[in-house]
């Protein structure tokens, strides 16, 4: 006979409490994935505690079952609650990407697949015939359903029929069966085998060790993670590598497969459905090996994970901004510590945190600092706007211009990076002398031609090119103001007719296939110009590239907080890098209006380490992060009298803390007044030192602000954004 046991159920919902529900099956125990009745519904649950024995446990409702026998380690749950005690952010949107939803888990159908099995067939119709010549084309003669109604249309009744006659069969695919990894010795170079071992011989198994891989754009500091991966992955163990951009990881993966046979998952929010479901059992069952992903990937339930890769780990867009709120990057760190087990943060631009680190003795590093065959950087001319003309409506100056034409010539590819997408930033009417604001936010409205519309960079609003003023409702005065990636592609074609060129953002960038299609172009050289957003600077591979033309190198230096130097360092560093990496005569050419800015003379004097040591003395001098800590609260909604009332109330409660290193500025209506038609005030708490013990009372404190109805509030612990 089985006892009855109890449990408290905790839900994805930060809004619902712990809840206790009563058990026969002795499966079920800490950590399992169930499923429950939660008023009129069915829902997923984590069992989290030992039942309230207090409860009369007769009254309680039975545990349903569990979700396909998944059950979180203990040492993943540790690292949920850690990161919900790091972050403050809920912990129940951390458990949302743990597990999912029922629906997710649920109707698990395997992607349905059809074989070719002969070739004579008779009585066939054209359709049917030209189904078969499809199918016979495809890799293992197999296609997916899905695949071949998208390529030729057809409808699953002329497959149907074929299948009748024997021609096909079904299959259900799995994927995970084709998951090996290829055990050829990859050949490195002396450095990169060098660094390799650096990082393997200090290995020791069950001990966490963080490292940052600092080496130069082109060193091969991916070949050196990847060689570790495939050792980790030998023994039967989980690697995870963190990317910054989605789009980078269907060429990634395809560079992976082909150089090391293994065939890697991929996790992010561009897959379908089905694809999700299968990457996700194959991470939680242990056969997936190899996962690439974006920062969520952080949180899926591994077997055993042994090993964590932060690509680009300076990269912004590992901290999510969105509840929840956290930094990919630390977290991976702090995932790997409740492991055991090694962490590499890899980058050409280290950032100021990871450096300080190093300095702190809590990092290893290790370098490698010589590009990949012995490769040189690219040489580093500083334009100075101050003394270059321009004509109007122009924004390339004549130095670029003549080297594009030089390069054009030696049938070289060109970048031009602007930071900017679509047009023009902002649109003015001359009448009025007004500019077109969102609706919804405190923000200009963009102009995008390509799209034909003006767009809200922060919420999406957009309106039509042919909207009116409000004032003079005149759709003809509108003067486009200053440029963006679209404008200097007018401007490039003006200027260089016959060459081919391409925008390369965000808007403009395609999903899967169809995006690494465009990438072909790229890499044959098919494409002599490109301009680029920063999307360029996210590790993308130009073998072509020689010469790099930065149109703005001043635009990030304006924004008044402590990682602006760091930032535009990054960005412009990484741009620049992309320039003949497989060649010795990599060019870049900088314009600017600060040409004496200690940014500007560290690009050009290549200063790299020399560069982040200074930078982190600064902020040491001036007592900013990672010197101490930031900590932003942001109140937001309808009415701005009653979030300033409340952000005084909460700067009183903080005073009466009495904490002695730490400071409160505030509340201020933040730079970006409005966002989707909510107010917003912000406050900012300052550490003056890293003191542990007055930071858990901060923590203890926000922990349990009482927040009114109609307010909006949120902790972000070390913001990036300050608007
Ligand atoms: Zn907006
Ligand atoms: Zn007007």
């Amino acid at each position: 006979m089985s006892f009855e046991k109890q449990f408290g159920v905790i839900f994805t919902n930060p809004k619902l409490p712990v809840l206790d529900y009563r058990t026969l099956d002795e499966n079920i125990e800490i950590g399992s994935l169930v499923e429950v009745p939660l008023g009129s519904k069915v829902v997923i649950g984590i069992v989290w505690s030992a039942g309230d024995t207090k409860f009369d446990h007769t009254r309680l409702k039975q545990i349903i079952g569990t979700v396909n026998n998944i059950k979180l380690r203990s040492e993943f749950i540790s690292f949920l609650k850690r990161a919900h005690a790091y972050t403050l952010s809920p912990i129940q949107s951390f458990l949302k990407m743990a597990v999912q939803s029922l629906q997710f888990h649920k109707d698990q159908k395997m992607p349905i697949a059809y074989k070719l099995n002969h070739y004579d067939y008779f009585q066939i119709t054209p359709r049917q015939k030209e189904l078969v010549k499809y199918i016979k084309e495809q890799p293992a003669e197999t296609a997916q359903y899905s695949k071949i109604k998208k390529d030729l249309g057809v409808s699953l009744s002329v497959v149907k029929s074929l299948e009748k006659k024997g021609v096909l069969s079904q299959i259900v695919e799995n994927k995970s069966k084709q998951e090996k990894m290829s055990h050829e010795p990859i050949t490195l170079s002396l450095e990169q085998s060098r660094a390799a071992s650096q990082i393997r011989e200090k290995y020791v198994e069950n001990e966490f060790q963080s490292w940052l891989l600092y080496g130069v754009t082109g060193s091969g500091k991916t070949e050196v993670y990847l060689n570790l991966a495939s050792e980790r992955i030998g023994k039967g163990e989980q690697v995870l590598i963190l990317l910054p951009e989605i789009s980078l990881t269907v060429d990634f993966k395809q560079r992976i497969m082909k150089r090391y046979g293994a065939i890697a998952g991929e996790w992010h929010s561009q897959l379908s459905l089905n694809e999700r479901r299968s990457v996700f059992k194959n991470v939680a069952n242990g056969c997936l090996k190899l996962l690439v992903g974006a920062r969520s990937a952080l949180f899926l339930p591994f077997k055993n994970l042994n090993l964590i890769i932060v690509d680009e780990e300076h990269d912004s867009s590992y901290k999510q901004e969105e509840a929840p709120i956290y930094n990919a990057r630390d977290l991976a760190v702090l995932r790997a510590s409740i492991l055991k087990s090694q962490v590499i943060l890899s980058s050409a631009t280290p950032s100021i945190e990871t450096w300080h680190n190093c300095k702190l003795g809590k990092y290893h590093k290790v370098n490698l600092l010589k590009r990949f065959g012995e490769v040189y950087e690219p040489r580093v001319t500083l334009i100075d706007m101050n003394v270059e003309e321009t004509s109007k409506n122009s924004w390339i100056s004549v130095p670029i211009i003549d080297q594009i034409r030089l390069s054009l010539e030696k049938k070289e590819q060109i970048l031009i990076f602007l930071n900017r997408r679509g047009y023009a930033p902002i649109a003015f009417c001359t009448t009025c002398r007004i500019s077109l604001e969102c609706k919804n936010c405190s923000t200009k409205l963009v102009y995008h031609k390509t799209k034909k519309c003006y767009m809200c960079h922060i919420c999406g609003y957009r309106v039509s090119e042919t909207t009116e003023c409000v004032k003079c409702k005149s759709s003809d005065n509108f003067i486009p103001i200053g440029p963006g990636v679209e404008r200097i592609r007018d401007e490039v074609s003006k200027l260089f007719p016959d060459a081919t060129s391409m925008i390369f953002s965000s808007d403009n960038l395609l999903k899967g296939e169809k995006n690494l299609e465009e990438m072909d172009k790229i890499k044959s050289g098919e494409i002599n110009i490109i301009i680029g957003t920063q999307l360029v600077s996210k590790g993308y591979n130009f073998p072509h590239l020689k010469l790099v033309a930065v149109i703005d190198a001043d635009m990030g230096l304006n924004a008044g907080d402590h990682r602006v130097i760091e930032k535009s360092y990054q960005v412009i560093k990484q741009v620049v890098g992309r320039a003949g990496r497989y060649a010795s005569d990599g060019r870049a050419l900088i314009q600017t209006w600060m040409p004496r800015h200690p940014v500007l003379q560290a690009l050009l004097k290549d200063h790299g380490e020399k560069f982040l040591n200074a930078e982190l003395e600064q902020r040491i001098e001036a007592n900013v992060p990672p010197h101490g800590k930031f900590i932003s609260l942001i109140i937001s909604g309808k009415k701005e009298r009653q979030l300033i009332d409340f952000g005084i109330k909460l700067k009183n409660q903080f005073y009466s803390l009495n904490l002695h290193d730490f400071e409160i500025f505030g509340p201020a209506v933040a730079p970006i007044s409005r966002i989707k038609n909510k107010t917003r005030v912000r406050l900012l708490i300052k550490s003056n030192k890293m003191k542990k013990i007055s930071q858990s009372e901060v923590r203890d404190w926000l922990r349990n602000i009482s927040v009114p109805n109609n307010i909006y509030f949120s902790i972000d612990i070390d913001p990036y954004n300050f608007y």
